[in-house]
């Protein structure tokens, strides 16, 4: 069963840390509804750990974790800028759900560039043009994959020891649906030729997470089987009717992940299907509730970015796209950024909120909340 939630409520004058006040030393735990192993599994060659993870936590107790989601970027990223909005925002992971730009190289290396924990996954948008490997040429996938280098996530897992998370990887170059998007390169890259193959890629992922760690789900593209109205998180928007364009490979992962091992999956986190409907149709739930106490998040608010007060100045100067500078004049014209955070504690999903930062010369502030979500339910 799938319920929904949204109530909208206007930001305080600050963004409080997470953990403020927050008792220390909890522990994610794992579900137990089958027996553990005798032993721990072998590793895979492809797990990591990000040591540094947590750096941002800024004294929250261990319990308290916070994730700032940059939905699809569609060029609409500013490292500097965005820098600073997320610091402000106090993340200890953001979490990055692909579609840079139309294979933006530039733009991957810049997020690469985050002095933030992360982990990103490449959407259908970063191999716009590039269908498979060539032996000749460096193409830009290959660059954008270099670039994240480990924090790309594709069908791996990385660990965060110090918030007891690990993220573990959808299929790449998701773009929805039944059929596998660039065959050619999925294959060349990991092996991967259909649907049940890329299921038991994830799978493999995230069964070899620690056991005391809490895992989140990062893909482009979320799950089948949270609805086929075309508001729904997943739902198709540009055909009458709808339609489920869920990853039918990404539910078949989560679900055999609960029922043969019972990881905690907390959240789901994704993109792709933006908020805004085809055609004017209105706006997408953003947030679903599924079994086994998971929720699925969907980060694509696009544009991420707007100009806060670009009427004062579109008269007379032009603005650069990129940089947000007023040409001639130096000043940088005022954004608003829009992020998703997620608070966890224990880890458990307590609140999620799409937050706008305005960020500009002298000042970086929360502009605006919508909270999507606050524990318990029955107050929402
Ligand atoms: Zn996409």
């Amino acid at each position: 069963m799938v319920r929904h939630a949204l109530l909208r409520s206007r930001s305080p004058p600050s963004w409080p840390a997470a953990g403020s006040a927050a008792p220390a030393a909890a522990v994610a735990a794992r579900a137990s509804t089958s027996p553990p192993p005798l032993s721990p599994p072998p590793r895979r060659p492809g797990r990591r750990s990000m040591a540094s993870a947590g750096a941002g936590s800024g004294g929250r107790g261990r319990g308290r974790v916070r994730i700032a989601v940059v939905g699809d970027v569609h060029n609409d990223w500013t490292l500097d800028e965005d820098s600073k909005a997320l610091h402000s925002l106090q993340p200890d992971l953001v979490l990055f759900t692909g579609d840079y730009g139309n294979e933006n190289v530039q733009l991957v290396k810049s997020i690469s560039d985050l002095q933030l924990p992360k982990a990103a996954i490449l959407g259908n948008h970063d191999c716009w043009h590039t269908h498979q490997f060539s032996e000749k040429k460096v193409d830009r996938v290959r660059l954008q994959l270099e670039s994240l280098g480990e924090q790309h996530v594709g069908y791996k897992c990385l660990d965060f020891p110090t918030i007891k998370l690990s993220v573990v990887g959808g299929r790449p170059f998701s773009c929805g649906g039944n059929r596998i998007f660039r065959p050619k390169l999925l294959s060349k890259c990991y092996g991967v030729n259909d649907m049940a193959e890329s299921a038991k890629k994830i799978y493999d992922a995230a069964a070899n997470a620690p056991e005391e760690h809490a895992i989140i789900l990062l893909a482009h593209n979320g799950p089948t089987g949270l609805g086929s109205r075309m508001d729904d998180i997943c739902g198709r928007d540009w055909v009458a009717g709808g339609g489920d364009h869920g990853d039918p490979d990404l539910e078949q992962a989560i679900s055999d992940l609960q029922r043969e091992i019972g990881v905690s999956i907390p959240l789901v986190v994704f993109g792709h299907m933006h908020k805004s409907l085809a055609y004017g149709r209105g706006l997408r739930k953003m947030i679903a509730f599924g079994a086994n106490q998971t929720i699925y998040l969907n980060g694509a608010v696009v544009p991420r970015v707007k100009y806060a007060q670009q009427s004062m100045y579109s008269s007379t100067v032009s603005t650069s796209e990129q940089t947000g500078v007023v040409e001639g004049l130096g000043l940088m014209v005022p954004t608003s950024r829009a992020f998703t955070i997620v608070d966890l504690f224990d880890g458990k999903v307590e609140k999620i909120s799409e937050v706008w930062v305005t960020v500009g010369d002298a000042r970086t502030e929360l502009e605006d909340e919508l909270v999507l979500y606050k524990q318990p339910r029955e107050h929402i």
